[in-house]
């Protein structure tokens, strides 16, 4: 379970809320997703 890791911005993320507790998420995605939660963030 890849989300345990972030804080709530990213498990709150769609993508991330889309997976199920047994899914993968490649590097690339994650650094989108991370990427993503930082603009929010500003
Ligand atoms: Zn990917």
């Amino acid at each position: 379970m890849i989300s345990a890791t972030y804080d709530s911005k990213v498990q709150d993320h769609d993508v991330i809320r889309k997976l199920s507790e047994h899914d993968v998420i490649c590097h690339d995605c994650m650094q989108k997703i991370l990427d993503d939660v930082d603009k929010t963030r500003v």
